[in-house]
């Protein structure tokens, strides 16, 4: 079946593009359903507007991994970002963690913290993990090299799509408007205009919450679409890991559910031209490689579902948070580069703040 392996949040929340809002924002993805909750504690009133229902982008479709850092390795962040920088973004993915599961408030969102394992697929991504051992040891953080593999014993796991929803469900009502399809923004002195077909709003601000889809609005904001493709098993009783892991540089990842689903994701890096796009159907050629990496774990359980979905990837790798250039009162929460659900929570916190 090509759909996600997660569930769609069950409620629904219909609506259309008001005439008025102080704040609205454009997406309702871990990014936009995160902003809106921040807001709220700041007594901000604002609508998120969604064009097809909440956690349809990448928000329902990923792997639900909640790993601290970057794609790269701790010791690769400190060469590219510098070492205070690499500290930092460390610190506010591990804080993510913990504000966005105490924001579900109790609501069952499959948290579970059983550490990640990050293992290395050449001799040189290994001696990359041994260095990045001691570089977190050394800057305070826990980590583990194990003689395989390097333990990240904070990381945790989630269901990405009861995340958002339970999120949502905090909304005001009418504040989360699904169908309704942005097609254009103009920004101006005093507001922004915005239209979604006939309809037409006038806003005071406008956050975009629209990640990969964001240069469909914003062509000058510079976010690359990125396919990224995964399969998920029926139950599976053998025990395949003991924790979520990570591989060959983020480009292979896989996880065993409580309930025994396997789910693998990645090898986007066998055809890495054809994953730049914004078409979020899955390819032969990837899922032939996940077919086997399933059955190379040694996972005897048939695969039943099959996907894919869209990333925003940034040209620094890290989001882009704050006002758009050129474009007064837009501001822009998105460009998680594969890991949202490990960073926009606390990126949105960031954003409401500055607004
Ligand atoms: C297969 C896969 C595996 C992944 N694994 C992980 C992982 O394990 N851990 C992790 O941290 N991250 C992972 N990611 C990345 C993560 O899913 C994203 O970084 C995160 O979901 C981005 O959230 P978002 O809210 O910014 O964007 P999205 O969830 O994509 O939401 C954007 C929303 O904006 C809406 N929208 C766009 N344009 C408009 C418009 N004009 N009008 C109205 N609505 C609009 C879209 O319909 C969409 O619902 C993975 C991604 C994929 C695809």
């Amino acid at each position: 079946m090509t759909a996600p392996f997660w569930a769609p949040p069950p409620e629904n929340y219909a609506g259309r593009l008001p005439a008025k809002a102080d704040v609205v924002v454009i997406g309702g993805g871990i990014a936009g359903t995160s902003l809106l909750w921040h807001l709220a504690r700041r007594r901000i009133g604002a609508v998120l507007l969604e064009r097809h229902h909440v956690a349809w982008g990448a928000s329902g479709r990923n792997a639900g991994f909640l790993l601290a850092g970057v794609a790269s390795s701790y010791a690769e962040a400190i060469a590219t970002y510098g070492r205070e920088k690499a500290r930092e973004v460390w610190e506010v993915t591990n804080e993510n963690q913990d504000r966005m599961i105490e924001a579900a408030r109790g609501q069952d969102v499959g948290h579970r913290r059983l550490g990640t394992a990050i293992l290395p697929a050449s001799e040189q991504e290994r001696a990359l993990l041994v260095e990045s051992e001691q570089l977190l040891l050394e800057d305070g953080f826990s980590a583990r090299w194990d003689g395989t593999r390097l333990i990240n014993p904070r990381d945790g796991e989630i269901d990405p799509s009861a995340m958002v929803a339970a999120l949502a469900r905090q909304a005001g009502a009418g504040a989360i408007r699904e169908g309704v399809d942005v097609t254009s923004l103009v920004a101006h002195r005093r507001g922004v205009t915005i239209t979604a077909g006939e309809d037409v709003c006038e806003a005071g601000v406008v956050i975009l919450a629209t990640n990969a889809y964001t240069p469909q609005l914003v062509p000058a904001v510079k976010i690359q679409p990125t396919r990224a493709q995964m399969v998920a098993t029926a139950p599976e009783s053998k025990s395949i890991t003991d924790m979520p892991v990570y591989s060959n540089f983020g480009y292979r990842y896989w996880r065993q559910l409580r309930s025994g689903e396997v789910l693998v994701g990645g090898w986007r890096d066998t055809s890495l031209e054809t994953e730049k796009t914004l078409e979020d159907r899955p390819t032969a050629e990837i899922q032939e490689q996940l077919d086997r990496a399933v059955s190379e774990l040694g996972v005897k359980s048939e695969v039943t579902h099959r996907w894919a979905g869209t990333m925003g990837f940034t040209e620094s790798g890290l989001p882009l948070a704050g006002q758009v250039d050129g474009m007064p009162n837009v501001y822009i929460c998105a460009g998680f580069t594969g890991h949202g659900m490990g960073f926009a929570f606390m990126t949105a916190k960031q954003v409401s703040e500055s607004i």
